[in-house]
């Protein structure tokens, strides 16, 4: 991925900044890290969070009293993009006030920053993202601190239960709503030894359970030499011994290969669950959007699915109001939603993304009130077939790994991704995979006691 860019404006400021704390009267120590979007940008974040604190710094839960505010952004929809720019109109104040450090990265960071440099002044460093190492040297000389074995190895000294571990970035498919290949690049996998040591050290630290995470992740090592596949690394990490469950997030219906589907199958400790992205019913649709499979190709991968993986949870992404969706288009993806039966629906109403081919092709012609109406059809009809699939597990034993505990309310997640509170634990089960039996359910998640 490329370098970090400082913005100009920021070099004025440093002199100063050293000046005033070589005179000791205040240590600028106090960071905080402003996460949205996707669970890719949740783990660069997070790496981030581990470099700030190897350099000495405190976490900040307020962003008006942090003295480094670093924003990990999203602009896979336009409202993520909106609350970014807000929050840095109120940084600037905050800027002027407390002289903050603010960095910007995640996929706000386009290729050159010039434009954006310009329009918020008040950002001294644009990183694209996974730039980490970058982010910490700049605030490391920002401070007139040493980075020196700050970048390395970014792993947290405490793992979560549930941790997520990118190991592709980026995406060569360029479809045509999606801003991705733009601001993430194309496939770049990372070493599968690489990734096999940080998971190994995740696990060491307390990890159970980990997520690979790319745009694309069934194309995992296609890039690398020699080629490696998902199933590779599946098998590899497998043999850790303390990690007890993997997951993987997303796929792509063109690269869910027949021994991907087998080795999702035939490992234990592979999760059944898959996220397949549909996004449209309509061929015509799916035409325009350059997905390049059908609607047949698609519901023929489900039906292979399932017919390997028999108890396999499916979840997908959707689009609506894709431009030129008529009713006929958009009643084809309900009927899809009906014939498949996903667990979960990730469902969006279509808005334009600059430098998109869609942005700079094709009109956005669909009224946001049609978008709404089929944004709340979608959801309606979701809940419905949720709440139907979810019934079928009243009564039955399933094993739940407990990750925390919301509202004095212990919670963890089955093998096929269900949210379950679960009923009469204490604390010791926290990490733990206990046996429970689901005494109720609603569309959203399951209630279950220890059994
Ligand atoms: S496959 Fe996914 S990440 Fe890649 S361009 Fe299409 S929608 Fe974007």
């Amino acid at each position: 991925m490329g370098g970090v860019l400082p913005h100009a404006g920021s070099n004025p400021a440093l002199p100063a900044i050293k000046k005033y704390m070589t005179t000791k009267t205040k240590i600028k120590d106090k960071f905080h890290i402003w996460t949205v979007g996707c669970q890719m940008n949740v783990a660069d974040s997070q790496r981030v969070d581990v470099g700030l604190k190897r350099l000495g710094l405190n976490e900040e839960k307020n962003i008006e009293d942090a003295d480094i505010v670093v924003l990990n952004t999203c602009v896979v929809r336009q409202s993520a993009e909106d609350t970014a720019t807000g929050l840095l109109g109120r940084l600037a104040k905050q800027k002027k006030r407390k002289s903050t450090f603010i960095c910007v990265t995640g996929c706000m960071v386009e290729s050159t920053t010039k434009t954006l440099a310009e329009r918020f002044p008040q950002v001294d460093l644009w990183a694209k993202p996974q730039d980490t190492p970058k982010i910490i040297e700049n605030i490391a000389d920002f401070l007139n601190l040493s980075s020196d074995g700050c970048v390395e190895n970014l792993i947290p000294e405490k793992s979560k239960y549930a941790e997520f571990v990118p190991i592709v970035q980026g995406c060569d498919k360029f479809c045509t709503f999606c801003v991705i290949p733009y601001r993430r690049g194309r496939e770049t996998s990372k070493p599968l030894q690489q990734i096999s040591d940080e998971i190994n050290q995740l696990v060491l630290n307390g990890a159970k359970e980990v997520t690979l995470l790319g745009q694309n992740v069934d194309s995992y090592g296609h890039d690398l030499n020699p080629k490696k596949d998902l199933s590779d690394l599946m098998h590899s990490i497998h043999d850790i011994s303390e990690l007890q469950r993997i997951r993987f997030l997303t796929s792509h219906p063109n690269d869910m290969s027949i021994k991907l589907i087998n080795t999702i199958n035939e490992l234990p400790k592979v999760c059944k669950c898959i996220n397949l992205p549909f996004q449209a019913g309509s061929n015509r649709i799916l035409a325009n959007m350059r997905r390049g499979y059908t609607r047949d190709q698609f519901l023929r991968k489900i039906d292979q699915i399932r017919q390997i993986i028999p108890d396999v949870t499916l979840t997908t992404d959707l689009i609506v109001g894709f431009p030129g969706e008529t009713d006929q288009d958009f009643n084809d993806s309900i009927e899809l939603l009906n014939i498949v039966n996903f667990d979960k629906v990730h469902v969006a109403a279509y808005s334009e993304r600059k430098g998109t081919f869609a942005f700079r092709q094709i009109q956005d012609d669909v009224p946001i009130n049609i978008k709404r109406e089929r944004l709340n059809e979608v959801n309606k009809l979701q809940d419905k077939i949720q709440n139907d699939l979810n019934s079928k597990y009243l009564g039955n034993n399933y094993e739940v790994l407990i990750e925390g505990k919301n509202r004095e309310k212990f919670y963890g997640r089955t093998e096929g991704d269900k949210l379950v509170y679960v009923e009469n634990l204490s604390e010791d089960f926290l990490g733990e995979i206990v046996k429970t039996k689901i005494i109720d359910f609603s569309p959203y998640s399951l209630v279950a006691e220890k059994i």
